[in-house]
């Protein structure tokens, strides 16, 4: 199950890029194993899978204790600034940044573990009201602040698309987050580089693909549905 679900969403990552002469380098599958057990994420790991994606701080706090030194843990879920000590010195990547205080947050912790983390600026794209992430028009003015802090590098835009039927209908949100990453990556500031589009999930990673993600965020087409306790 597990095995063929990898090689299904791996054809449709060659055949993405395919459509657009893209690379499969330039795009990184980040396995989302959220309430998922270690047992499985092993077997994922046994597969060949090293990167997977958490939004919760306790989560990857425990199943990085579990699990093998070389798997790149992403932070993909919205972050409280009191516990970013957690996990400051345990991830590869924080996609969630949104805020000048969260990122103060970071640096913090960041320089007391005498470390350098990377992050992603999450952007509300489509400007819904549930979702967290700064708006796009603010988005350079947070960057140019964070450009500043000596613990962070910050690597390029995250989105969270809305959720929809047709993944055609958020074809735009993605070339809208791409735009704005080129716009951003014509200030040139210290510390950023807009090298990282991470956009697109289960429901529309390959449209996203067409419109230049260089990160895809799977967990059900790779672990199947989630059951939230
Ligand atoms: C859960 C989650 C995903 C994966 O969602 P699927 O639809 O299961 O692929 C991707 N990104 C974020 C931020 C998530 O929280």
């Amino acid at each position: 199950m597990l095995k063929k679900n990898f090689e299904e969403v791996e054809a449709k990552i060659q055949a993405a890029c395919d459509r657009v002469g893209r690379k499969r380098e330039e795009v990184t599958l980040i396995a989302v194993s959220k309430t998922k057990p270690v047992e499985l994420i092993q077997e994922a790991y046994d597969l060949g899978a090293r990167i997977f994606g958490e939004n919760k701080v306790q989560e990857i706090v425990d199943k990085y204790d579990e699990l093998p030194d070389d798997i790149a843990w992403h932070m993909i879920g919205h972050l409280q600034r009191n516990k970013v000590k957690y996990i400051v010195d345990k991830v590869a990547m924080i996609h969630s940044v949104d805020s000048l205080r969260l990122a103060e947050a970071i640096e913090k912790e960041a320089s007391k573990k005498e470390t350098v983390v990377d992050i992603l600026i999450e952007v509300n794209v489509a400007k819904e009201d549930t979702k967290f992430g700064v708006m796009p028009e603010d988005a350079a003015g947070l960057i140019l602040q964070i450009s500043k802090m000596p613990h962070i590098r910050v690597r390029g835009l995250m989105t969270i698309a809305p959720f929809v039927d047709n993944p055609e209908d958020n074809r735009g949100y993605f070339r809208r987050l791409r735009n704005l990453a080129v716009d951003i990556g014509e200030n040139k500031s210290d510390n950023v580089t807009m090298s990282v589009l991470s956009m697109g999930m289960t429901n529309d990673y390959e449209i996203a693909i067409e419109e230049g993600a260089t990160m895809v965020r799977v967990g059900t087409g790779l672990f199947g549905a989630r059951s939230y306790r």
